[in-house]
């Protein structure tokens, strides 16, 4: 299989055996059998055909800051985008590649006095991962300012889906349910005053940083918030902060954190969230159910 997509690709560096702790937020993860960055669409689209033709499992990862890769690693072709990362602003849109950061989309916004992105100012992820998890904070959410998103099908066919078509929920959209890749996103902005977007995104990263802990590794929240609750508290009032399997540790400051305190590995994290889970649906009867994707094989 590797020779055959060397031969298939000649130009293209593909990385064997690759860890994925090298770019998961967490620093924990098995190695990806291929890893490729690809650099434009085109090649992305090759390559997706070309696992399509040989049958080869596909996984696609942005900045990987929602994700926990199991210790087994990932079989198949993985493929990074964050090396298509190009943002342009054209009149009140701002169009980003899947790779750009969430966060240098909000400053390029910013920069062009376009309003309705600050809520983003400090979610670490893709825009691409931003569309699948439809991701949001502070009162906003993609799906508010997401005018469309160019999406490749595993077939390789591309094509414009607008914001309906996207059937966005909590943490939802029509991505997850139908495998496409993400190729890049229209955000409908207003024009605004840039004193007040910057203020406001600044406002947003202090509090974010006096709640959480983002001194350490992690993936964000860990859990997804159940209707009529708050995920911290439940996990707060359960006494489960400090809770530490290895190196993975329910956060002291934010109990919807799960950290990497020195050396966890993907085991660790699962050992823990499963604890908490078992424990708040003990003890209060409620459920908790991830908003960390889960991938790849055990060890
Ligand atoms: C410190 C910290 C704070 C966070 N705060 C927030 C917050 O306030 N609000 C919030 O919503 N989230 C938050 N997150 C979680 C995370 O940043 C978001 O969910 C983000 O949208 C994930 O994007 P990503 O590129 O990192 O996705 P990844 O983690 O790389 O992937 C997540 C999922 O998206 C899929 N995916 C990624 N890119 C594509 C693509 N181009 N096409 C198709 N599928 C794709 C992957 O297959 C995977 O299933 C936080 C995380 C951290 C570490």
């Amino acid at each position: 299989m590797d020779r055959s997509i060397t031969d298939a690709f000649p130009e293209v560096q593909v990385l064997e055996h690759e860890p994925l702790s090298k770019y998961t937020n967490t620093q924990t993860g098995g190695p990806a059998d291929l890893l490729v960055f690809p650099k434009s669409v085109t090649e992305t689209k090759q390559l997706v055909l070309w696992a399509k033709e040989t049958d080869t499992p596909l996984t696609i990862i942005g900045n990987a800051s929602n994700l926990i890769v199991r210790d087994g690693g990932i079989r198949g072709l993985t493929l990074i985008l964050t090396k298509m990362d190009d943002i342009q602003v054209n009149g009140n849109q701002v169009v980003a590649e899947a790779g750009a950061a969430l966060i240098q989309t909000t400053e390029v916004a910013y920069q062009a006095g376009l309003t309705g992105l600050e809520f983003a100012a400090g979610i670490p992820g893709s825009i691409g991962g931003a569309v699948f998890m439809n991701a949001g904070a502070y009162d906003g959410e993609i799906s508010e300012v997401l005018a469309s998103a160019e999406v490749l099908t595993r077939d390789g066919e591309i094509k414009r889906l607008d914001n309906r078509e996207l059937d966005f929920g909590y943490r939802h959209s029509s991505v997850q349910d139908h495998q496409d890749v993400v190729l890049s996103a229209t955000f409908k902005l207003r024009a605004g005053d840039a004193n007040k977007i910057r203020s406001r995104m600044d406002e947003l990263n202090r509090l974010r940083a006096s709640k959480q802990p983002l001194e350490y590794p992690s993936c964000g929240s860990v859990f997804k918030r159940p209707t009529g609750y708050f995920t911290g508290k439940l996990i707060h009032e359960a006494g489960l902060q400090g809770f530490t399997v290895g190196g993975a540790q329910v956060s002291m400051k934010h109990a919807g954190f799960i950290i990497n305190v020195g050396g966890a590995t993907a085991t660790d994290y699962m050992d823990v969230i499963h604890h908490v889970q078992a424990t708040v649906l003990k003890q209060f009867g409620v459920e908790l159910e991830t908003e960390v994707r889960i991938i790849g094989e055990e060890k």
